[in-house]
């Protein structure tokens, strides 16, 4: 018997079979004798589309309002859900955001999780009935309706599991847990039983996009316990909690990120200044640059490169064009075709050497490194973007990492893969 919050992604509750899958599961939990929290996204696609409505009425609607409009599409799929719940003979109440006491700061669209006043749903909770929390939204001070940014339900969920004190907070999706390496990639891909916070950051920021990297972060810093398993069947999938000294492997994951640009500025005098009136233009407007590389200069010239997210590009050139008379550089040149491999594992620390064999690792597949950037848990390093298979398969052999059994439907050659592989993700 266990206290669980279980949170169902818009693809689980996409239709009114799923939401009443999504009821029998919960009932389930229920029947086995756990008390259980239900947490909901909106169905589907349904906040895309009121993201459209929106833009089809003004092209700046006030974010008071966008997050008025967003905050509906949950309390679509937490009704639907509790009527489903009910249909079964079980007892279900669903509560807003601001009825599950979700107070957050003012920020619209990006609002953070203040406290999390738990009285309703431990009410409810003791007489029998199951609570039906809607994601992603919550209260500021003045009393409006916030958000907590794209894919805020993982955070909703965790904040509510930490709010009643869970055992566990399980997030249902269309993905069954995490994964060695991205299964359609490398075939050989297995799933881990468990890994930890840091761990799961590195591998969400280097593009490994399963979780929301804010819900982490507060699972990370409130201890709370994360599950994450397939809504599609029953499974265990992978915790994500504290790092158990058992983990010894250098490497736990790889991630490959097709979603990054690299920009290189041509010709720039070597002389103090320049990186810096560089990446504070490009930190104006707003640029998130990732990895930076500095060639050794030539004649006092030198070559400066940088990667950053495709949607920044636009921006990126605008502004370098703009600032290129006054640094003195020849041109600029960009690179679409890139794509970011990075190791991750916090036995990494305590195992020198993973660099060298990376590096050995690609050399002999012929892939050349364009970048590389580390952390203290995680090795990234920049390749052509046709490789990204070629350089994920032959690591993910190297370190360990390769299950017996093989992805059937995804046992496509290095080069269907690539040939396949689209920009973003
Ligand atoms: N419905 C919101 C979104 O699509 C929140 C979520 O799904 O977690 O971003
Ligand atoms: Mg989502």
């Amino acid at each position: 018997m266990a206290l669980i919050v279980a949170k169902f992604g818009g693809t689980s509750v996409a239709s009114p079979d799923r939401i009443k899958n999504v009821a029998r599961r919960l009932v389930r939990l229920k029947q086995q004798g756990n008390d259980v929290v239900a947490v909901v996204s909106a169905m589907g696609k349904t906040t895309d589309e009121l993201v459209g409505l929106a833009a089809a009425v003004s092209d700046n609607p006030p974010s008071r309002e966008m997050d008025r409009l967003l905050s509906t599409g949950e309390q679509v799929s937490m009704a639907l859900l509790a009527m489903a719940i009910d249909k079964l003979g079980y007892k279900a109440m669903s509560f807003t955001g601001r009825q599950a006491g979700i107070s957050t700061t003012g920020l619209h669209k990006m609002a953070r999780i203040v406290t999390v006043d738990n009285v309703r749903i431990l009410d409810a909770l003791s007489e029998g009935v199951i609570p039906v929390v809607a994601g992603f939204q919550g209260i500021d001070e003045n009393g409006d309706i916030t958000t907590l940014g794209r894919g805020g339900s993982d955070t909703t969920a965790v904040a509510i599991a930490w709010g009643i004190n869970a055992d566990v907070c399980e997030i249902y999706s269309d993905v069954d847990g995490i994964y060695t390496a991205d299964p359609r990639v490398a075939p050989r891909a297995r799933k881990l039983s468990q890994i930890s916070y840091d761990e799961m950051l590195e591998l969400s920021s280097a593009g490994a996009g399963v979780l929301q990297s804010r819900a982490v972060e507060f699972a990370r810093k409130w201890k709370v316990v994360i599950h994450s398993r397939s809504a599609f069947s029953d499974e265990e999938g992978t915790y994500i909690k504290e790092d158990s000294a058992m983990e010894t492997a250098a490497v736990t994951g790889i991630a490959h990120d097709t979603s990054e640009v690299k920009v290189t500025l041509r010709s720039v005098p070597d002389m103090n200044g320049v990186a810096g009136k560089v990446f504070s233009a490009l930190a104006a407007k707003m640029v998130s640059v990732d990895m930076i590389i500095q060639n050794i200069s030539e004649e006092g010239f030198t070559d400066i490169s940088f990667t950053c997210p495709e949607s920044d590009l636009d921006k990126a050139c605008e502004t370098l064009e703009r600032i290129l008379p006054d640094i003195n550089a020849k041109a600029i040149v960009v690179d679409k075709d890139i794509a970011k491999i990075s190791l991750v594992g916090t036995g990494m620390k305590s195992s020198p050497g993973v660099a060298a064999r990376a590096f050995t690792v690609l050399g002999d597949q012929s892939i050349n490194i364009l970048a590389i950037s580390t952390s203290p848990i995680r090795l990234s390093m920049v390749v052509d973007q046709a490789q990204t298979a070629t350089a994920v398969q032959a690591l993910h052999t190297a370190f360990g990492l390769d299950s017996d059994s093989v992805f059937e439907e995804t046992q496509l050659t290095p080069e269907e893969v690539a040939a396949k592989m689209v920009k973003g993700r």
